[in-house]
């Protein structure tokens, strides 16, 4: 069986190219006799693959001085805990809540300290992205939290929320490194890898200098100290090393696509194409208010439970993976991250006018 389009929301799909050179370097890695599997960490073969993948992401992200990446384990969720156990200072932090992963931070962060809920679009099945150009920021707030991409539910901010001067926290686990950002924006951008970028085990966290401090509270693990990974330059103890190593091929095929200005023009093609039909659609509807629709997770549905449970398997069949959609939300949803090629969506699209066309009377 040849590869299928795969529109998992994660772990998710990887560039053909960079799983083929992978394999090739499976037994002997550059000649050294070993797979990056088998070596150790502290090897000369391996600090360049992690110091090469770091310059890789300054260069995409053009990641200023000031800001530390680090590769780190515990995916997306360790960082619920980390953030606040790191940079509650004052114990207060204000948290937007557009979905579940936001959800998910804020319950953790009320284990450390005040964590307030200042926004939220629970109202609406967080089908949209609330107002947050004015919102009661906490004067005492060490930061402002969001989750930038909603993967469940499909929407994006499109513009930063106004923190007041307060310290911007963002999850981007399914949008990191699908468009430019600004990163002068954020005291911390970090992301799972596995939505776009890696397999799963690895978390990058790009970190503003001045956040990474001893004083984190008291009983904080060693583990769940940002600045032990900093001084260590990830490598406090074993990194995810096979992880990274992949990390660093795709930041490679990043640049070779043209680096991440390339990258926004292609998955807005992309989404495009989708949107485009989803709007025609007298059988498929997207769920998301349009102006807050994300490029990367595309929600739809007929209206019909039996009718989305038809389309997902007979989908399947023709080689269209992982459509169902998350049970909260029911339906469909379709992960069109950056390794998903325009093909892939353009079949979805012939596939979807003709399931439409088979299945309207
Ligand atoms: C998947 C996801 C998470 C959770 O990631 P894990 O690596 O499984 O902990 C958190 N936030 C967002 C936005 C996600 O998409």
């Amino acid at each position: 069986m040849g590869r299928v389009y795969n529109f998992s929301a994660g772990p998710a799909v990887l560039p053909e190219e960079v799983l083929r050179e992978a394999a090739d370097e499976m037994l002997d890695y550059k000649g050294t006799g070993m797979s990056v599997m088998e070596m150790s960490h502290r090897s000369k073969a391996y600090d360049e693959i992690i110091k090469t993948a770091e310059q890789d992401l300054r260069d995409l992200m053009n990641i200023p001085d000031n800001y530390k990446v680090l590769f780190l384990q515990g995916g997306a969720s360790q960082q619920f805990a980390m953030i606040p156990m790191n940079l509650m200072k004052n114990k207060v932090a204000d948290y937007i809540v557009t979905g579940q992963w936001a959800k998910k931070a804020y319950q953790e962060a009320q284990m450390y300290g005040k964590a307030n809920a200042i926004a939220s679009s629970a109202d609406a099945t967080f089908s949209y992205i609330p107002d947050c150009s004015d919102l009661p920021i906490s004067e005492d707030a060490d930061y402002v939290y969001i989750c930038e991409n909603n993967t469940i539910y499909g929407t994006k901010f499109w513009t930063l929320p106004n923190t007041k001067g307060k310290t911007l926290v963002a999850d981007q686990s399914s949008c990191f490194l699908s468009e430019p950002v600004d990163v002068t924006k954020y005291g911390i951008i970090y992301g799972g890898v596995q939505k776009n970028v890696g397999p799963a085990g690895v978390v990058v966290v790009i970190i503003r200098e001045d956040l990474i401090t001893e004083d984190t509270l008291p009983g904080t693990p060693t583990m769940l100290k940002y600045k032990i990974h900093a001084d260590n330059e990830s490598l406090y103890n074993t990194p995810p090393a096979y992880g990274i190593y992949i990390c660093g091929k795709v930041f490679k095929w990043l640049k070779k696509q043209g680096g991440l200005e390339a990258m926004k023009k292609h998955n807005e093609e992309k989404a495009k194409i989708l949107y485009d039909f989803l709007d025609e659609s007298k059988m498929f509807k997207g769920t998301v208010r349009k102006e807050d629709r994300s490029l990367m997770n595309v929600p739809f549905v007929t209206g019909d439970d039996e009718l989305d449970a038809k389309f997902v398997k007979e989908a399947k069949a023709a080689g269209l993976e992982n459509l169902k959609g998350h049970r909260s939300v029911g339906g469909m949803r379709a992960s069109i991250y950056n390794a998903m090629p325009k093909a892939g969506v353009e079949a979805l699209v012939a596939f979807m006018k003709k399931f439409e066309a088979e299945n309207t009377k």
